[in-house]
């Protein structure tokens, strides 16, 4: 894939760049390695300083960073905004919180005492998605810089600008050089860079894929990973539920970020003596959207990040509607320039039929209908994916109930699946493992050193 920025508003290329060649990268890797030789002797106080000053940075730039987000993978401006709030704030939590996280853990010990303490281990490279450009990779560069590591990305292909502004932004914070590098490199450059043994940890954010040909790649050269893979939520509407409150919930949940959310609602799961009420008012909520340029304040439905995954997009949905379901609502690309889609619910989806078992990663709402709470459970956890999840209910103990059943790593009761710097996001089954954010994220890449000092 050549590295480059297409304006998917018009499929129109931007600006390209090359791609780093074999002697660029070991350049980078031995200033990277030399930058870790000092960074990891800096007290934690002085490390996220460093933070705080990216943090501050992302807020001033806000308005410009936001442009090149909607300019690059077409996500609408408010959003794009919205993104690189929530990146400071992640850069500012680890600049609050590193300090008090990186503590020395005492253990209770028969004689004498113990405690670990949290080390750095070198270089962490992270393998980055384009639909959140910014926060992605706030996710593991704050924490781990805080933790004394130092950080290589291979951002994707499609976000160069975004990716290169990154690393400004922390040349522009005092950052030593080689403490965050970015590097224009294609994905089958991942497997050589692990072999390399200054690199100490890997980190992916994407599909399933390139997530098992990393986990591989570090596996075969014995080195810890962290991966968080695709979704297919549950978001599940009990009969006791406020049903405006779901159908606005859903909306966002479904909607946000054009439908290219890893968390994004994208099965809706409802009960049979709800489901007439939920879907009308669902569809009339996803009817009639202002479509246009993601630029434009007042546009509600903007194009997906790419041609190629308007086309797959589309595809899924023609094979599962060709094999039986219905697409009460869009269906099909809108007929315009760009990488654009339509609005749209399918419902009758069954076993067997793409939208069941795929990950859709656009506007696309699949719609089920289930008979009861037990039902609603059995098919959240027909799936593959573990990610999160989302339950809605008056009665909070029964949605805990549900919620403690659902199979997946993450669950929110009465609202969609979301983040926060302050807690721990990540999945289980095909969605991957590990964790970011919180202070479990902090522990993902560090030694985790005992001593033990004998009483005796
Ligand atoms: P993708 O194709 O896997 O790309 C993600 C990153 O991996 C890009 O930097 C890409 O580089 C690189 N890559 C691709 N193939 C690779 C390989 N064989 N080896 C190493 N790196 C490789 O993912 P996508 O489809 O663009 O992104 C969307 C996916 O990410 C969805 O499945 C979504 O659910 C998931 N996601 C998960 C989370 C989470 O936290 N769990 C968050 C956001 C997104 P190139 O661009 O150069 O190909």
């Amino acid at each position: 894939m050549a590295i480059a920025t297409i304006n998917p508003f018009n499929n129109k290329e931007v600006k390209t760049f090359d791609a780093l060649n074999e002697s660029s990268i070991e350049e980078k890797i031995t200033t990277a390695d030399k930058a870790y030789s000092t960074w990891k002797e800096q007290p934690v106080a002085e490390r996220t300083k460093l933070l705080s000053k990216v943090a501050e940075l992302l807020l001033k730039k806000k308005k410009e960073l936001a442009k090149l987000i909607t300019l690059e993978m077409g996500k609408l401006i408010a959003e794009s905004e919205g993104e690189i709030e929530i990146s400071s704030a992640i850069y500012k939590y680890y600049a609050d919180n590193a300090e008090k996280f990186l503590e020395d853990k005492p253990f209770e010990v028969k004689e004498g005492s113990a405690y670990v303490r949290y080390t750095p281990i070198g270089i962490i490279l992270g393998v980055e998605p384009w639909n959140y450009p910014f926060y992605q990779v706030g996710r593991i560069a704050a924490p781990n810089i805080a933790a004394g590591n130092v950080i290589m990305i291979k951002h994707a292909s499609n976000v160069p600008q975004c990716a290169q502004a990154i690393e400004d932004i922390f040349k522009e914070a005092g950052a030593q050089t080689g403490v965050y590098t970015n590097l224009f490199i294609s994905g089958d450059k991942i497997g050589k860079l692990a072999e390399d043994e200054r690199i100490k940890g890997l980190s992916l954010t994407g599909s399933e894929k390139a997530g098992a040909s990393l986990a591989e790649a570090a596996g075969k050269n014995l080195k810890k990973s962290v991966l968080e893979l695709g979704g297919s939520d549950p978001f599940i509407v009990l009969d006791d539920a406020d049903i405006d409150h779901a159908v606005e919930q859903a909306f966002d949940g479904r909607m946000k970020n054009m439908g290219q959310s890893c968390t994004a609602a994208k099965r809706l799961i409802v009960l049979e003596s709800v489901a007439d009420e939920f879907l009308e008012k669902f569809t009339k909520k996803m009817s009639g959207l202002k479509v246009g340029n993601p630029a434009d304040e007042s546009t509600e439905v903007g194009p997906l990040s790419s041609e190629d995954a308007a086309k797959q997009l589309a595809a899924q949905v023609a094979d599962t509607v060709k094999a039986g379901a219905k697409a009460i609502l869009g269906g099909k690309r809108l007929d315009r320039e760009g990488a654009f889609m339509e609005p749209t619910i399918l419902t009758d989806i069954k076993p067997g039929m793409r939208a069941y078992h795929e990950e859709l990663f656009g506007p696309v709402a699949s719609f089920y209908r289930v008979k009861d709470e037990a039902a609603a459970i059995k098919l959240a956890n027909d799936s593959n994916f573990g990610l999160g999840g989302a339950v809605f209910s008056k009665d909070i103990k029964r949605a805990e109930r549900v919620a403690l059943q659902i199979e997946t790593g993450m669950v929110f009761i009465n609202s969609p699946t979301n983040s926060s710097p302050e807690l721990p996001f990540g999945g289980t089954k095909r969605s991957g493992y590990g964790r970011e954010l919180s202070s479990l994220g902090i522990e993902e890449f560090v030694n985790k050193k005992l001593i033990r000092i004998s009483g005796k």
